[in-house]
């Protein structure tokens, strides 16, 4: 498989290419050349299939020969080594629930191939590569939890301090191995403005090789589609399901979409969106137009110019009719989460996160209007991750699942720095 860059100024290249730059040089994102169809025999007998399985059948024409059988099956083994349940949640509604991960969020799946992949094609370099990623919260914990103890990788993640809960704190800061915390002392788009000066600067590239762990990377965007076949494994063989997808920058969706165009049989998809609504806005008026990030209780969908958007409009060779045939967008603000959040909790006695609680009330809204659909929503999250929302709306405390106990045992290794490029240029050169 060859990916090409959808800003079309660079050259075609592999997978194992486009993990390890990222991004292409033009600034495109990249876009695989031809889209895999699943086998009808594969599709019917998706419940017989283990999910290691099945992620290897996905993954393996976009990995082509960069990575030989043996160890991409092991590499797919090790993504999916836990449970992505479909449960029960409403009439005609399920949660499939997509943080039985190490940090209980989604992103571990991508985060957990994407760091394989990359300490695959390290292996035989003679210098270490760094990983050097900023984070507002859960990308770092997952890709820190994603890279620990792969050799020949060290992992250096940046956080604004005082700005992420306490409990994504730990996950970034009580690994130790390859993985250090720098504390950044001001807030998420300083460190953002930091990493990026870091991967412009030659000289520090040359002497300490860099590579990105961000959402945009190949080899974090594709295994999403993995739980869009996982959720059909246990659908029961009945009407192609609504999907409900709380989306953010987009990537999570656009793999949903990329699957349903490799076969999977989807009814109809839901782009879920907090005030953060370009995307939903696009489908509803042919019209697309990012405005800078606003604040909310859903805080991963937080984003104001989904970059993956593009990636969506390429597969539907930019045709809105199309798209919106198979897609629909909703706003959700935090008035409709919060109390969705309460009234599941109490009428279904079952917890939603923000962002699961996004996905649940525009699914009811679509579902309403059409009466003999069922379908699902992504819950991106646990709970427990974002208590000072949660807690407050159902009058109790949330549980830490046993799965956790141990970090809070754990002490805190954090490295603090002022936000200036020369004191992170010093400390990586030191
Ligand atoms: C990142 C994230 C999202 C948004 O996913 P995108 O792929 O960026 O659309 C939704 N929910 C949670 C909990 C997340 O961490």
């Amino acid at each position: 498989m060859q990916y090409y860059s959808l800003s079309r100024q660079s050259p075609p290249v592999d997978f194992r290419t486009a993990t390890i730059a990222g991004q292409a040089p033009d600034g495109g994102l990249y876009f695989p050349e031809a889209i895999p169809r699943f086998s009808a025999d594969f599709l019917q007998s998706l419940p017989a299939h283990s999910r290691a399985d099945i992620a290897y059948t996905v993954m393996q024409p976009y990995v082509g020969a960069t990575i030989p059988e043996a160890d991409l099956r092991r590499i797919c083994a090790e993504t999916v080594d836990f449970d992505f349940p479909l449960v029960p949640v409403a009439e005609r509604i399920g949660a499939l629930e997509l943080f039985h991960g190490p940090t209980l969020a989604f992103k571990d799946v991508g985060a957990r191939f994407m760091s394989r992949c990359l300490g695959y094609f390290s292996r035989g370099e003679t210098k270490p590569v760094t990983v050097l990623v900023a984070t507002s919260g859960d990308t770092g914990g997952a890709v820190a939890h994603g890279f620990l103890g792969v050799p020949g990788v060290e992992v250096v993640i940046l956080y604004p301090a005082g700005r992420v809960s306490p409990l994504q704190e730990l996950q970034l800061t009580t690994l130790g191995q390859n993985i250090t915390a720098l504390e950044v002392q001001g807030n998420f788009d300083d460190c953002q403005h930091l990493v990026k000066q870091a991967f412009r600067d030659e000289e520090l590239t040359r002497r300490r090789p860099l590579t990105s762990a961000n959402s945009i990377n190949v080899a974090r965007w594709l295994p999403q589609q993995l739980y869009y076949l996982f959720a059909m494994q246990q659908w029961p063989p009945a009407a192609p399901p609504v999907v409900a997808v709380p989306s953010g920058n987009f990537g999570n969706l656009c793999a949903g979409l990329l699957a349903h165009a490799s076969g999977l049989p989807v009814g109809h998809f839901i782009a879920a969106c907090n005030a953060n609504d370009a995307g939903a806005e696009y489908l509803r008026t042919a019209i697309f137009t990012p405005r800078p990030a606003v604040a909310t209780i859903s805080n991963a969908m937080d984003v104001g110019h989904p970059s993956n958007f593009i990636r969506i409009l390429e597969l539907f060779k930019h045709e809105h009719a199309a798209l919106s045939q198979l897609l629909s967008g909703y706003t959700v603000s935090d008035a409709d989460t919060r109390a969705t959040i309460r009234r599941v909790e109490a009428e279904h006695h079952y917890l939603l996160d923000p962002h699961g609680a996004v996905a649940f009330f525009a699914l009811e809204k679509y579902l309403a209007e059409h009466p003999a659909a069922a379908g699902f929503l992504l819950a991106t999250a646990h709970p427990v991750k974002f208590p000072e929302v949660v807690e407050p709306l159902i009058g109790r405390k949330i549980d830490l699942p046993d799965s956790l106990h141990y970090l809070l045992a754990k002490p805190k290794h954090s490295v603090l720095l002022p936000p200036s490029y020369a004191a992170l240029r010093g400390w990586l050169l030191r």
